[in-house]
């Protein structure tokens, strides 16, 4: 008989996503403790509603779509000329970039990106990663083949390039010594927020041009950079066209994790065994991808008005408000922290070499706080927790209290 085969390389995936373990715990104690008012600093999704300019913006293009002139069918798989535009000038030109609209390419998120940029790649490729790390790079190079066998016993895989993001070297990672084809770089980080120099970057791009390697930099939580010195692209540094792609969303910067929008950049200078990556790329998004909405593009151009970048920003300035609560509150509590300042993310250690999901629970169970357990972005990631800034304002005070009470 036939038998249809599967891509066996799903079923190395390790069990439980982080994010399910987390609901299970929680909806565990929730259940068992109705009473109990819980408080979510766990999973990073935004809490404010989309800014004005953004639903003002959608209205009108809503209200195009019902006219005959007005309609649109599908868009340019690449997204719209008005949005690229208004990327190229604003987040690239602006910073003194030189980006040109054909090297953008719009999409329905960060993390299909991430995951779909290896359909461009070889599966022979050695694969570097952050530890702790967002796990999409991970889990789509195992899917793809790219990652080998995961060990239960060591967390990790033994074709992937863990890079330790620790305490010791400031979270930023070292650039490895072992060959290394492909290296997800996110800056500012999730888990730990920490963010990259100019000098760490060129140290990046100046390894990747020399090496033929090419650098997958996720600049998500961009919006969140305060410090003047830190860059907010890696196209700021020298060399990075011939050597870096980048992905960028609107889902942190403007509250669009429901609305879908974000987009990658692949350099016309970026070439690898004879092939253009952006010609490559541009294939693989018209073969597979068939655009994203153009309501919602133009929602996401409206960010790049004056009133829409103003008030998109007033959201950001909330979140690192809470950022700062979260950070000032755990210091003074005795913690040791790190991020949040650049990043709506704050990375603290556990107190008394607790592990992270035994701090979880003391957490959720005493202070009735929901954080997320570094362990579950891998192995460095034990003896943390990620606290988010994405919550009320209110509740990011209570919760520090609460969380400070049971210290
Ligand atoms: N990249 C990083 C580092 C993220 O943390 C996230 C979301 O949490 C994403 C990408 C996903 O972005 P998007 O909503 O555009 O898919």
């Amino acid at each position: 008989m036939h038998m249809t085969t599967i891509n066996r390389n799903y079923l190395k995936l390790p069990g439980s996503y982080l994010f399910s373990e987390i609901a299970r715990r929680v909806s565990v104690y929730a259940d068992a403790n109705p009473d109990k008012k819980l408080i979510r600093l766990g999973i990073g999704d935004v809490t404010r509603p989309l800014v004005p300019a953004v639903t003002a913006a959608m209205h009108a293009a809503v209200d195009e779509m019902a006219t005959a002139e007005g309609f649109h069918g599908y868009g340019p798989e690449q997204g719209y000329d008005f949005l690229r535009e208004a990327i190229a000038a604003h987040d690239y030109h602006a910073r003194g970039v030189e980006i040109d609209p054909s090297e953008i390419f719009v999409s329905d998120g960060a993390k299909s990106d991430c995951g779909n940029i290896g359909d461009i790649f070889g599966t022979d490729n050695v694969v570097a990663v952050c530890d702790p790390v967002y796990p999409v790079y991970v889990d789509t190079n195992a899917m793809a083949g790219r990652a080998g066998d995961f060990s239960e016993e060591t967390g990790k895989w033994n074709r992937l390039v863990y890079m330790p993001c620790v305490a010791e070297n400031g979270f930023a990672p070292a650039i490895p010594e072992e060959k290394a084809d492909l290296v997800y770089l996110c800056f500012p980080n999730n888990p730990t927020g920490a963010v990259a120099t100019r000098a760490q970057l060129q140290a990046w791009v100046d390894w990747a041009n020399a090496n033929g390697s090419v650098i997958l930099f996720d600049s998500a939580y961009e919006a969140f950079i305060s410090d003047p010195e830190i860059p907010h692209t890696i196209f700021e540094i020298p060399g990075a066209k011939t050597c870096a792609i980048e992905f960028r969303s609107f889902s942190k910067t403007a509250g669009f994790t429901g609305t879908r929008c974000a987009y990658t950049v692949v350099p016309k200078a970026l070439e690898r065994d004879g092939a253009s990556l952006n010609a490559l790329w541009n294939r693989r998004q018209c073969t597979k991808f068939n655009g994203v909405p153009y309501v919602v593009q133009r929602g996401a151009a409206a960010i790049y008005t004056p009133e829409g970048h103003a008030q998109v920003m007033e959201n950001i300035a909330f979140y690192k408000r809470n950022a700062k609560v979260i950070f000032d509150g755990l210091k003074a509590a005795g913690l040791t922290v790190s991020g949040g300042e650049n990043s709506p993310y704050v990375w603290a250690k556990t107190p008394d070499g607790m592990g992270s999901w035994e701090f979880f629970d003391k957490l959720l169970h005493q202070a009735n706080v929901v954080t997320t357990p570094g362990a579950g972005f891998g192995p460095s990631g034990e003896g943390y927790i990620r606290l988010t800034a994405f919550g009320g304002a209110d509740a990011t005070v209570e919760a520090v209290e609460r969380i400070c009470k049971v210290l």
